[in-house]
């Protein structure tokens, strides 16, 4: 008979701390190989025997060599659902959720039934969760034709009805000539690899990470080529590096000579959303 839940759970703690892996973690990979889905009833369920001890030793062994739990278990869970992600994708951030947040609070307040495309849509995580909380009409766009492929899954699994597809940030949409109300998007920014987790540099993809260019060389091109995508009165919103509000400010400004442009903080304080609105 399999060890249980409980009795594999205490065995482990103490090695996990040693390794620096919140317990939480690895709460995840017990409940994924039980087929628990609720995590919250783990210690309801925890005199079940573990399910499959091979398997679970497997994820284990990939948890305690450095792998993120979400590529592990593929899921990931964000704004109220459960999303798939493998290393395809950047795993979908709390502080992204506040960007969800801030986004759906405009839409309510200043766009009944607006067009909104989501630039480096990864996972679709915000995308979908626009989609789900609101009316209208939505895109996703990627430069990443794997990462495309999971965004339509997970639209699929989550029932969000979104247009995916392929391009270098707007050039695309340009083509297209298809104009937006809301133009969002979670960029990568990173700048200093040193402040970031090792095990993000490691699994996460680097163009979802890193810019190909400067940073803000980066947000100013993109800036630039949403000039041809928004409609008037439309607005940007945008997830930015917690140092990045004062070199943004004068670029936007400079693009957007005739809008406002403001900054949201974050829980921890920081200016981590920039608005053009
Ligand atoms: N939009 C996705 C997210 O926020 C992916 C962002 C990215 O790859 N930089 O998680």
């Amino acid at each position: 008979m399999n060890k249980t839940l409980k009795e594999t759970y205490n065995s482990l703690l103490d090695s996990l701390k040693d390794q620096n892996i919140p317990e939480i973690e690895l709460r995840m990979l017990l409940c994924e190989v039980n087929g628990i889905e609720d995590m919250s009833s783990f210690y309801l369920k925890n005199n079940e025997p573990v399910k499959d001890e091979e398997l679970f030793q497997s994820y284990l062994a990939r948890l305690l060599s450095g792998e993120p739990v979400q590529y592990i278990i593929n899921k990931a869970y964000f704004y109220g659902s459960t999303f798939y992600v493998d290393q395809n994708v950047l795993i979908p951030r709390m502080e992204t959720e506040e960007l969800v947040q801030a986004a759906l609070k405009e839409i309510k307040s200043h766009y009944p039934n607006p067009k909104v495309i989501d630039i480096g849509t990864g996972s679709g995580c915000i995308i979908i969760s626009l989609a789900k909380n609101t009316f209208g009409t939505y895109a996703g766009i990627e430069i990443s034709r794997p990462a495309i492929e999971i965004a339509k899954k997970n639209a699929e699994l989550l029932k969000a009805n979104i247009n995916f597809y392929e391009s270098d940030l707007l050039q695309e949409t340009i083509k297209r000539k298809e104009r937006y109300d809301i133009i969002i998007g979670n960029p990568p920014y990173i700048i200093n690899k040193k402040e970031i987790d090792k095990r993000t540099i490691e699994y996460e993809p680097k163009n979802a990470l890193y810019p190909d260019k400067d940073v803000y060389e980066f947000y100013k091109d993109l800036l630039l080529q949403s000039r041809l995508v928004l409609n008037e009165n439309g607005m940007i919103m945008l997830e930015i590096g917690y140092d990045m509000k004062d070199k943004l400010e004068a670029i936007a400004k400079d693009v957007y000579p005739n809008k406002n442009v403001e900054f949201i903080k974050d829980i921890n304080d920081k200016y981590r959303i920039i608005k053009i609105r």
